[in-house]
């Protein structure tokens, strides 16, 4: 029977991250399994690409400070365009978290944050209809990152080193023996494992069932719209989101095949109403929707067309505190869980495939104290708490 030391089971950004942290730590045996024909085609592939510092837990921050950082410095091409994120309030409530959290950012260390004026903003984004806008921040790090870029970048060095990825190959049940890892069960038959990281996404849930264990991951469709505008947007359009209604929008950006357009647009909002499922079909009464804020906030947004074959609908993969679960399994030995990111884990992989890496060879993360991430806060009732989730 084939054998291997670590299995990673998911081979979007999370996986790739996951194993590149490892090899780059001396592993040598480790093993992607994923069950598409490619990687990149779950939640990674549908993700919009942004990237932020400005959050309110201590957590997020530095997840982001750190991982902001690795974007700017790494030695492959991740597409960081520090274009930066608005977010702006419609009410003083909203405001004074948006104040807050400036405070909080810059006394973690975010650099290039600050509170702005409706007058600023209109200045930021020229035809944007700030008439019932309080206030906001900017924070000029933030910005873009090519998903799929980054994903292959974490993949083509960890395969470099060492590890190795085995697509169509679909993990039915990870097996354990007296309250320890002994490998998974795949559609291609077994494989013996001393240790198993569980970077499936949405679908983390369903596996870790196999062990016996609930790990709180619920998915939920989340829905683009692509537009494009018949004459150039603003100049220099950042990330730009309506704090009270999660509204967003952002110059587009065609992951696949990049290039450089100023016409085309991303927007959308959390749909309230979706209810958890694995369904990944853009649902056409979406757009209405979507247009009806767009139109509210900006006529050039208003008089855009929809690109309706670039819309798309993919899956977040929400827990109850939208944060990320990241560390062992108290229940099986040498399980271990990175999922749940919550619609964050492109931009905190960076981050999350390091600590997991220190937490599988060493036991704890040395760069950042991740255990308030662990699993077990859901039985303790150590939740964190974090409002600015889009
Ligand atoms: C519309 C949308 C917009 C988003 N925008 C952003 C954004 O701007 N910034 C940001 O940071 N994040 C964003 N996200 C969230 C982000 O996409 C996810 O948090 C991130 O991609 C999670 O990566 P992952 O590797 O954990 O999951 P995935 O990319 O979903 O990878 C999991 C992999 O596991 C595989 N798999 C599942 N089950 C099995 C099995 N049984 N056996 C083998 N393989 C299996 C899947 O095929 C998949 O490839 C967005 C998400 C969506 C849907």
């Amino acid at each position: 029977m084939r054998k291997t030391e670590i299995i990673i089971i998911g081979g979007g950004v999370i996986g790739a991250s996951v194993a590149y942290h490892l090899t780059e730590r001396g592993a040598k045996d480790v093993l992607i399994l994923e069950r598409e024909n490619q990687h990149g085609l779950g939640s990674t592939g549908k993700a919009t690409g942004g990237v932020r510092a400005q959050f309110e837990t201590d957590i997020n921050i530095k997840m982001s400070l750190y991982s902001l950082d690795f974007f700017r410095e790494c030695d492959f091409d991740c597409g960081y365009e520090p274009r930066g994120y608005l977010f702006f309030a419609t009410d003083r409530k909203q405001f004074d978290y948006l104040r807050r959290n400036v405070e909080k950012q810059k006394s973690l260390g975010v650099k290039a944050v600050e509170i702005i004026d409706t007058k600023a903003i209109s200045e930021i984004v020229v035809g944007l209809n700030c008439e019932d806008i309080t206030g906001g921040s900017f924070g000029a790090n933030d910005g873009f990152i090519n998903p799929l870029a980054l994903m292959h970048g974490f993949a083509e060095k960890a395969t470099a080193n060492g590890a190795k990825i085995q697509t169509e190959t679909q993990v039915t049940t990870i097996e354990t023996r007296g309250g320890k890892i002994v490998g998974v069960e795949t559609d291609k038959g077994k494989i013996e494992a001393e240790k198993v990281v569980l970077c499936s996404g949405a679908w983390a849930r369903g596996l870790a069932k196999t062990a016996g264990v609930d790990l709180p991951v619920e998915p939920q469709k989340r829905q683009i719209v692509w537009a494009k505008s018949a004459k150039p947007l603003p100049a220099n359009l950042p990330m730009v989101i309506d704090l009270g209604s999660g509204f967003h929008f952002r110059p587009a950006t065609d992951f696949v095949n990049p290039s450089a357009d100023d016409t085309d647009v991303l927007f959308a909002y959390p749909d309230a109403n979706e209810k958890p499922s694995f369904d990944t079909n853009f649902d056409e009464s979406f757009i209405p929707k979507v247009y009806e804020q767009a139109r509210h906030r900006a006529p050039f947004l208003a008089e855009t067309t929809i690109v309706r074959e670039k819309c798309r609908a993919g899956l977040y993969e929400n827990t109850p505190d939208h944060h990320a679960i990241i560390g062992g399994c108290a229940r099986v030995e040498n399980l271990y869980f990175c999922s749940g990111f919550s619609g964050h884990g492109v931009m905190h992989s960076p981050a999350a495939g390091r600590a997991m890496a220190e937490i599988v060879l060493d036991g704890a993360a040395s760069f950042l104290d991740v255990s308030c991430l662990s699993l077990e806060r859901f039985a303790t009732g150590k939740l964190l708490h974090e409002a600015a989730f889009i």
